[in-house]
């Protein structure tokens, strides 16, 4: 038997095809499409005002993905909340909800897992597991969304995973959750953060739309920057910075620039010297994020007063810069952390259920 189709993942006018095929009424379409991508329906039974054998006849054709939330974590600093749920076929991935004064904000995964290597980084840790379809990018936010009973208004694409290296799938992410029969999330509320494929800039650059782009620099030189992000050897900075003038020029978004402090390796001043020479003449902000340290790598995060000595000299400069708010300091910090402890956690205890059978 042939696979079923991932309902979730197809546009309305996809849905309209197989109703078509399935030799029925057109407007059937809509209805199940608001099913599931505003009433966020997680399963068929609960499309009362559909047939029962039409619904039989969705559950043989169609799966429809819901992730199961395995747990979250509440910080009691800020709200924010860390969520580790399961995807049908047993992976675990995380996402994270930060209460915004302009709004409830979603950063989800694109992978589980990631092949991009960057040094200081939890997600990269056990390489790329597979790619995220876009059912299962939407369904993080649709979880989180009925968590809380509220309107989720912002999505970032930073979890873990590289986004770009997920192309297709990320690009009918963005179409589902800004549609407008969908969760009607607008574009502008939408940022993509991604280690710089240049190939994938341009083409992003070229899709018309009104998203975010934000490029993990991380170094004002190659030198530097090939010592925490391998992508470094395969896209020259010159090369890359290229793609993100071009990145504005097309859709007139200013980039943004996340620059991860590590104590003496990118966080003095020669270096921030550098990175106003390399981005000063450009519109852009940058967001400044004290690297939160992973105990499998032993980097060290800036000091406090290099943090803010590095931000002056970047205003100085005329340059629009923010310290990223360590939102969620008490409940597993950074990309990857939380799926990382508890997979190692179900190794541990896989480990002593094989000790025990010994
Ligand atoms: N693959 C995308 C999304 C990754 S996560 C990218 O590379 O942009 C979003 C940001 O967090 C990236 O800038 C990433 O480099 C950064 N990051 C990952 N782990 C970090 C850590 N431990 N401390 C600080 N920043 C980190």
């Amino acid at each position: 038997m042939s696979e079923k189709i991932d309902i979730k993942s197809l546009s309305l006018g996809e849905l309209r095809q197989n109703m078509e095929t399935m030799g029925e009424k057109p407007f059937r379409a809509k209805q199940i499409y608001e099913w599931i991508h505003q009433k966020q329906a997680v399963s068929f039974a609960e499309m009362t005002n559909v047939s029962k054998t039409l619904r039989e006849a969705l559950e043989g054709r169609f799966c429809l993905t819901a992730l199961e939330m395995l747990d979250v974590k509440i910080s009691k600093i800020d709200g924010t909340r860390k969520y580790l749920f399961a995807l049908a076929d047993g992976n675990v991935i995380e996402s994270v909800l930060m209460k915004y004064k302009h709004g409830n904000s979603v950063c989800i995964s694109s992978q589980v897992g990631c092949r991009m290597g960057c040094r200081f980084c939890a997600s990269t840790l056990d390489g790329l597991e597979r790619n995220l379809k876009p059912s299962e990018m939407l369904d993080q936010i649709y979880r989180i969304q009925r968590d809380i009973g509220e309107r989720v208004s912002h999505v970032v694409v930073m979890g873990s995973g590289e986004p770009l290296d997920n192309y297709e799938n990320l690009l009918k992410f963005i179409r589902l959750v800004t549609d407008e029969n969908g969760l009607m999330i607008s574009q502008r509320n939408i940022t993509v953060s991604t280690c710089g494929i240049v190939p994938r800039i341009y083409d992003l650059a070229a899709e018309n739309l009104q998203i975010t782009l934000a490029l993990s620099l991380h170094a004002p030189c190659d030198e530097v920057r090939r010592t925490l992000m391998p992508i470094a050897n395969a896209y020259p900075l010159k090369e890359v910075m290229h793609a993100c003038d071009v990145y504005f020029e097309k859709t007139g978004r200013r980039m943004t620039f996340e620059y991860s402090l590590v104590r003496g390796v990118n966080d003095n001043e020669q270096e921030a010297r550098a990175l106003c020479q390399l981005i000063g003449h450009r519109n852009c902000h940058v967001n400044l994020i004290p690297v939160n340290p992973i105990k499998e790598r032993d980097f060290v995060q800036s000091q406090r007063e290099n943090i803010v000595n590095f931000k002056n000299l970047l205003e100085k400069n005329g340059i629009n810069v923010t310290i990223r708010r360590e939102m969620g300091r008490d409940i597993d910090g950074a990309c990857g952390q939380l799926r990382k402890r508890y997979l190692d956690q179900k190794d541990r205890k896989g480990d002593e259920q094989l000790g025990g059978l010994q």
